[in-house]
This record gives C-alpha cells, sequence and structure tokens, in this order.
C-alpha cells in the first residue's frame, strides 16, 4: 500500500474531531502507565495524536489537494506503529482527557490501521487469527481441554436455560482458579446456567479486536451468538472484563442486529442475587483485602460498585482502596495485549500496583480479571520469599470460599 494513502478510513468522523480536539495540555501523562514505566514520551497520547494528525495533513491536507500528497518517512511510521502498540489501551489518558477524547476506543482503530499498512501487530500478536482459527482460543492451545483442568466433576450444567456462563480463553488456559470460582459461586446460587462444549466456546474476538485483526471477528461473533441463542440463553454471564467489553460494545455490529440475550458481568449477577437472598454468606475472613478495578471493567463498563458490594458483605474482611481506583484506576500492565510483546512494562506496571497494596498492609490483592491474574501473578513471582506478605486472588475464588 503506497504510503499516501488515506489514514482517515479506519476512524468516524467522531474520533476525527476528537483527533482534532487534544489541546497538547499534558493532563493525561499524569495518568498513563507505560509513561510511569517507561518516562519515553515518543509513546505519550498526545504525541501519537500529533504525529497521527501529521499523516492526516501530509496526505489528505488542503496542501496535498493542489500539490499532491507529501511523502511520509517509513522509519517515523514504524516508530509510531510501535508506540500504539507499546499502550496498554488502559483508557486511564481518555478519562482524564480535558477535552474528552475516548482514547480506549481511538487507539484500537489506529491499529487496524496500522494493520492495514502491513505495520502491524507485533511479535506474537501475528499468530492470534491462526491460532483462533485452528483452536478457538488466541495462545494455540487445544479446543478440547479448554474446561479439563478446573471445572468441577459432577456441577450440573444444563443443555438449555435461561442463563448462560461463558468461559473466556484467558480464564479457561491461564487463570483457572477464577473460572473455578465462578462456577461454584453459580453453582451455589442455584440457578440452572448452560455452557457451550470445549470445542463450541471459542474466543469473544477481543484479542483480535484490539490488535487491530479484525477479518475473522463476523463470523466467530455470529457463531458464538447463535449458539447461546440455540440453548435459550437469555443473560449471558463472563467474569472476564474484556470479553465483557467486546460482547456489549463490539458483538451487536459484528452480529448485524441486537444480540438476542443481554451480557452481565459475573459481579453484577452476584451483587443481584446476594441483595435478593439467593445467595448467603456463611463464612469470614480476619485479612485486609485490596481491589484493584480491571480498566474494562471500571472504565469500560462502568462497573466499580458490584465488586465492592460483595467484599464489603464478607464477614470480617477490611477492604482498602488503592489511590486510584474505580474509574481513575491504574491498569495492570496486561491490557492491549501489550503483555505479549513488552513483557517488561507489564511487569514494572503490575509491581506498581503490588508495591502499593504492600504498602498499604493488604493481605491479600482482589483481581477481577483474568489478564490482570496471570501478570500480576507473572510479577508477584519476582519477590523474595520474605518480600511477599501478600497473595493475589480473584474475587470469586475468594467468594466460592466463604460461600
Ligand atoms: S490507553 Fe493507557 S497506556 Fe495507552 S496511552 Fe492511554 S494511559 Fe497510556
Ligand atoms: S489530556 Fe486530552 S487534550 Fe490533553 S494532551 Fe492528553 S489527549 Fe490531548
Amino acid at each position: 500500500m503506497p504510503e499516501s494513502e488515506s489514514f482517515t478510513r479506519c476512524l468516524s468522523a467522531g474520533q476525527l474531531v476528537e483527533l482534532d480536539a487534544c489541546a497538547r495540555c499534558g493532563e493525561c501523562l499524569k495518568y498513563c502507565p507505560v509513561q510511569e514505566v517507561t518516562s519515553d514520551k515518543s509513546i505519550s497520547p498526545p504525541e501519537k495524536i500529533r504525529l497521527f494528525r501529521e499523516f492526516i495533513a501530509n496526505t489528505e491536507g488542503l496542501k496535498s489537494k493542489f500539490f499532491g500528497p507529501g511523502k511520509i518517512d517509513r522509519r517515523l511510521l514504524e516508530d509510531f506503529a510501535k508506540a500504539v502498540y507499546e499502550c496498554t489501551t488502559c483508557g486511564a489518558c481518555g478519562q482524564a482527557c480535558t477535552v474528552g477524547i475516548f482514547t480506549q476506543r481511538l487507539w484500537p482503530m489506529l491499529r487496524r490501521e496500522m494493520v492495514r499498512r502491513g505495520l502491524g501487530p507485533f511479535g506474537s500478536q501475528r499468530e492470534t487469527p491462526a491460532a483462533v482459527e485452528k483452536t478457538g482460543n488466541p495462545y494455540g492451545k487445544p479446543a478440547g481441554e479448554r474446561f479439563s483442568s478446573w471445572l468441577p466433576a459432577g456441577l450440573k450444567i444444563a443443555g438449555r436455560a435461561k442463563l448462560g456462563y461463558y468461559a473466556g480463553c484467558t480464564g479457561a488456559y491461564e487463570a483457572q482458579p477464577m473460572v473455578r470460582g465462578d462456577v461454584e459461586v453459580l453453582g451455589k446460587i442455584g440457578e440452572p446456567f448452560t455452557m457451550l462444549d470445549a470445542e463450541e466456546e471459542a474466543c469473544c474476538g477481543f484479542p483480535l479486536f484490539i490488535t487491530g485483526q479484525f477479518e475473522l471477528l463476523e463470523g466467530l461473533v455470529k457463531r458464538l451468538v447463535d449458539a447461546y441463542a440455540r440453548r435459550g440463553v437469555e443473560t449471558l454471564v463472563c467474569s472476564c472484563p474484556c470479553c465483557v467489553n467486546m460482547m456489549s460494545r463490539d458483538w451487536p455490529p459484528f452480529y448485524g442486529a441486537k444480540l438476542p440475550f443481554r451480557i452481565r458481568h459475573i459481579t453484577q449477577y452476584v451483587a443481584a442475587a446476594l441483595d435478593g437472598g439467593r445467595l448467603r454468606i456463611s463464612g469470614g475472613t480476619g485479612e485486609t483485602l485490596i481491589y484493584h478495578d480491571p480498566c474494562y471493567l471500571s472504565r469500560g463498563v462502568g462497573i466499580t460498585e458490584e465488586p465492592r458490594s460483595i467484599l464489603r458483605r464478607i464477614p470480617g474482611a477490611n477492604l482498602l482502596e488503592f489511590d486510584r481506583h474505580g474509574a481513575q484506576s491504574r491498569c495492570c500492565g496486561a491490557g492491549g495485549a501489550a503483555r505479549k510483546v513488552f513483557h517488561d512494562n507489564a511487569i514494572a506496571i503490575a509491581r506498581l500496583s503490588i508495591d502499593e497494596a504492600r504498602r498499604k498492609g493488604a493481605h491479600r490483592l482482589v483481581l477481577s480479571c483474568p489478564a490482570c491474574y496471570s501478570k500480576v501473578g507473572e510479577a508477584m513471582a519476582g519477590y523474595g520469599e520474605n518480600e511477599r506478605h501478600i497473595r493475589i486472588v480473584d474475587i470469586m475464588e475468594l467468594l466460592s470460599g466463604v460461600i
């Protein structure tokens, strides 16, 4: 593709206005976790926006109309692509943005444009489409083993039910205590729920979407939506914030219609069950907990209260907060598939939260996202035995131990 090809094809009219609106005030820089650990200004939001505006001006600006498109240095494009992929897409910059740029949506669209130009994705992200096509998951793990290591034997799964449970790839293959906790809590609530078969439940599409690789998405989404609809599902529950985000925001356009069921994060469903007396907590804990808001749960779909309402109900639990929490939370470092390529950044970012939790005296760092679980768990391994004093736990893993 010639470098003078339009840069605006991937953007909506609203996003073009957003790009123009950046005032280079720098407010977002205070909240960017990648800035925090790298201090590399070339990957900052205003710098990426400035460069992209320059690409547009060069190829589609007024001057280009009279004199033809200007030349864009290939090296500059490559550096830009790296900056766009080094971002964790956490959206903290958008949350802080003084002019309201919705960056959690803007960055994936810029990545899509980089893919179109052959400048992205990076490293093992390139293998994601082939892995999803062959195995149904981005890790290339056997489809038949999706549930085998964690789904409790004897748990009753209905063939058809109004309630559906989607485990998701990262939970099923990389954060099993989390998905085991989910189904144990669902089993305790007692409402019949259905799941797809191991070979039938496939990637929600988020790893493809977030790396800008869109080819498989429509087929994947249609197959999953139709499979749940055939089983009579009216509410689909899932614990992975990225899946919930993908399903709520992006499944409808890829499906081409309103979904025939509603999407709920597991904490929404469980908090309602506790409120309605369908689930009771019988045990307790004397531990001090600190809850980490996953970016795609807090900033993505606005769920911050339900996890806290669950934790506050656990007798004896002392709940602390990070300095930045709720919609202002700091990324765990794993977001946007950046963990697959920019491993050192991801570990360094995860350590910021672990260190804060330790300083505050928490015994348990409570997570609610399989990518956080996997990456923060990996970052914990870097601490010496006597330095740890804190363990990670998924919110449903914790709850399943006290019901
Ligand atoms: S989305 Fe997160 S990582 Fe990316 S630029 Fe914004 S604050 Fe930084
Ligand atoms: S806060 Fe918004 S307007 Fe200010 S520099 Fe960042 S992206 Fe631009």
